[in-house]
């Protein structure tokens, strides 16, 4: 088959690679129908994401029609329409069976490499380098679903593939970041980043109770896609002070609930700027943690802040002082993929939510270095890119 395959930095190629097939009894063969690519994906391409090796399959937010199920999978047969969970999840162990799936004990089966770095692993991801599994990602025609019964949900009649596709990745983040904030009636939401998981993450934070919420970013198509679409009153980085704006807006109280969907490869403008891409660069820090640290010190007393911008390793200059001093909540994660999914689903079939606006440009599994180049680049007003690779 045809697959986007990582070479090295910045370096895409589409190559054949051998098909997929079942390997244990729980697994699904999906044909992939839609694949798109995610702002974390970018972490790969930079080289942020240890463990990447030549001929790597990224993409990890997908859907598609399963062609093949192993003797043990129940839920699913051939034919089924069906959108996958970027994170994979057992279903058995003490994580999955408490829901918080992308802490799950045996889907990551290189776990020795995330013990060393963070103490114990995490769940595999699907295309996101050997330290987290080692999975083939979905940019191309065909992929192998492991715990298949637990990671894959049939699509509702009447929702289109443009909606469904989001529901992977992008809008069970966004909708995590929201749910981890503890947003209470009246609440104020600041979303740091208006790409595909910011975007979901505004319209969760209504959806959870949110009385108003601010959207920040650097690009102007992407502001204004927040305030049509996701009714947020909007700030551009490079034209006003974040803190004082802030401030300002909110009576000088400071936001309730402070969401970062930016993480490691955080822009900000001045000599933080230089600063943390000096020492990123040089390897003195791995993460560049601008927002992280704007979201704290803009966080009102007793506020939270919620991170699922993707971070690897080490932060320079954490304001830990005003975390600490102002009783904030701080929470994060991977998100729980498989929890989330079913409810978010519902909510699309529903017409409460349509993500499909954020598809801006449906290319071919041939144009997959282009669409990244201009993913990266936010040329032509770029959201997402989605490849659909059996058309
Ligand atoms: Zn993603
Ligand atoms: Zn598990």
């Amino acid at each position: 088959m045809k697959a986007l395959c990582w070479n090295g930095i910045n370096d895409l190629k589409v190559e054949r690679v051998p098909d997929p097939y079942i390997l244990n009894e729980g697994d699904a063969v999906v044909r992939l129908t839609m694949s798109s690519v995610c702002g974390s994906d970018l972490h790969l391409l930079d080289g942020y994401v240890p463990t990447m090796k030549a001929g790597d399959i990224i993409g990890h937010e997908f859907m598609g029609e399963v062609i093949e199920v192993g003797p043990g999978v129940k839920k699913l047969k051939r034919g089924d329409r069906v959108v996958v969970g970027s994170v994979l999840g057992c279903g058995s162990c003490e994580f999955c069976q408490s829901d918080q799936w992308s802490l799950c004990d045996n889907s990551n089966p290189n776990p020795e490499i995330l013990e060393k770095a963070y103490g114990y692993a995490g769940a595999g991801i699907f295309g996101y380098s050997h330290a987290f599994g080692g999975y083939a990602g979905s940019h191309a025609e065909y992929i192998r679903v492991p715990y298949a019964d637990h990671g894959a949900f049939k699509v509702p009649e009447g929702v289109k593939d443009e909606a469904a596709v989001f529901t992977s990745d992008a809008f069970p983040t966004g909708y995590m970041a929201a749910d981890m904030c503890g947003i209470e009636r009246g609440d104020t939401v600041v979303v740091w980043g208006a790409g595909g998981v910011g975007q979901m993450a505004m319209q969760s934070a209504y959806l959870l109770g949110a009385e108003r919420v601010i959207a920040i970013d650097r690009y102007g198509d992407r502001l204004a896609k927040a305030k049509q679409y996701a009714k947020a009153e909007v700030l551009n980085y490079e034209e006003v002070d974040i803190l004082e704006a802030l401030k300002e807006m909110t009576g000088g109280r400071g936001p309730d609930r402070c969401i970062d969907a930016v993480g490691m490869e955080a822009h900000t403008t001045g000599m933080e700027q230089y600063y943390d891409k000096a020492k990123q660069t040089l390897r003195l820090q791995t993460d560049r943690p601008a927002v992280l640290r704007q979201a704290i010190m803009a966080c009102r007393k007793g506020g939270t802040v919620s991170i699922v911008g993707v971070y690897g390793g080490l932060l320079d200059k954490f304001p830990m002082g005003a975390a600490m001093n102002k009783a904030l909540t701080l929470r994060m994660g991977q998100m729980f993929a498989q929890k989330y999914i079913p409810k978010l689903l519902e909510r699309v079939a529903a017409g409460e939510v349509d993500p499909s606006y954020m598809l801006t440009h449906k290319w071919t599994l041939d144009q997959g270095p282009e669409g990244y180049r201009m993913f990266k680049e936010k040329t032509d007003n770029c959201m997402r890119v989605v490849f659909t690779p059996s058309q």
